[in-house]
């Protein structure tokens, strides 16, 4: 009898918790990591470390109890996960969150690989950020380079009176950028093994205060403009060498892409591919990390996704009780509900966005 595999998952927030249901569907078992005993995951993984991203020897007995990792997690630190990366399985490596861990690195390494970025400067200090600013104009955004997410850690600078308002921002190393007057953004997950690149149909992505609120699937923009962006992300996915899944985030500026950011793991936007594509993005990783053939993605029907944060969880909670055709509610069972803290999301086949506007947008606040 075959054995079951296992998958072992660095970080066990909603992201774990929906790769280790489709590595379950796939036969496999999961063993997750995270610092919160009660985290997402911890209701679904076969087996679950408590144990702190930084603690190398709980990362270690991950990696030991299990036959591939990934991480989902995005600051795990290289101290840590480069000797893991030789020691064990993990595909996926290191480089790809190294690449990704620094916003400076990042767009650098972008540029290097063949894609648009909006101009951007280090910046560490008063007399650099003044420097930038006079090359750059305004407005502009400040951005610290590590360990921002969701619109934390920047600032936008309208005018030189900001200048000041932004120096507490400066006691990390910074990054200033171009503020971009985007038609819209976009981006796309990929899942990559040796032979090929599967790319999820792209989305237009709304953000609400730096966070991802809504997505509409598929981007209703010149279809030109959608195929080059798949392409230019295969090509880069392939010319920096990752393996794996990789989303990227872009703004679009009449015929430009401009590269945001991007996040070696499943990702936000592609949440929709449970219900809204053939095969969906956990479970193109889960193949990836089996060894099992891809699948290439199609789109099921336009559909829409909605993040609930802690503000929207009452309402989410009454369209799940009241129960709807092809409306999909996802909570992510966490214990404690904070405004903008991501609880859920909700899937909506075969909407347009149109239609959500009418049905169902002034459910939420
Ligand atoms: P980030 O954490 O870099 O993805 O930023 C969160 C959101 O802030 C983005 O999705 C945009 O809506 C907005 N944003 C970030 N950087 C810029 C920029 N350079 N120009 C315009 N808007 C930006």
């Amino acid at each position: 009898m075959k054995t079951k595999k296992t998958i072992g998952i660095i970080g066990g927030g909603q992201l774990g918790l929906m790769i280790a249901e489709e590595a379950h569907r796939l036969g496999a078992r999961c063993v997750t990591l995270d610092p919160a005993a009660d985290a997402p995951s911890a209701a679904v993984a076969d087996e679950h470390i408590v144990a702190a991203y930084d603690d190398s020897e709980a990362i270690e007995r991950l990696c030991r109890c299990s036959d591939v990792v990934t991480y989902e997690f995005e600051n795990v630190p290289g101290e840590i996960l480069i000797p893991m990366c030789e020691k064990y399985n993990i595909p996926q490596g290191y480089k790809p969150l190294y690449d990704s861990q620094d916003r400076l690195r990042e767009k650098q390494n972008a540029l290097d690989n063949g894609l648009k970025t909006p101009g951007f400067e280090a910046v560490d200090d008063e007399e650099s950020l003044c420097r930038a600013v006079r090359k750059m104009g305004l407005p502009a955004v400040l951005k610290t380079r590590t360990l921002g997410y969701d619109g934390h850690g920047q600032m936008v600078l309208k005018s030189e009176e900001d200048i000041a308002k932004a120096l507490p921002l400066l006691t990390v190393p910074c990054i200033l950028e171009e503020f971009v007057k985007f038609d819209f953004e976009a981006s796309i997950v990929m899942v990559a093994d040796d032979k090929r690149v599967v790319s999820f149909p792209s989305g237009r992505n709304v953000h609400r205060d730096g966070i991802l609120d809504l997505c509409f699937i598929p981007a209703e923009v010149n279809p030109e403009i959608l195929e080059r962006m798949r392409l230019q992300s295969e090509e880069f996915m392939r010319r920096a060498g990752y393996r794996g899944i990789l989303a990227i985030e872009y703004f679009v500026r009449g015929e430009e892409i401009l590269f945001n950011e991007m996040a070696p793991r499943p990702h936000n936007s592609g949440h929709y591919t449970i219900e809204g594509t053939t095969t969906n993005q956990f479970r193109e990783l889960a193949r990836y990390l089996l060894g099992e053939e891809l699948e290439e993605p199609k789109l099921v029907a336009p559909t829409v996704m909605k993040n609930i944060l802690g503000q929207d969880l009452e309402a989410a909670e009454k369209i799940l009780r009241e129960g709807h055709d092809k409306v999909y509610v996802h909570l992510y069972g966490k214990s404690e509900s904070r405004p903008k803290r991501k609880m859920g999301h909700i899937t909506f086949t075969h909407l347009t966005p149109e239609e959500y506007q009418e049905k169902w947008a002034a459910r939420f606040v």
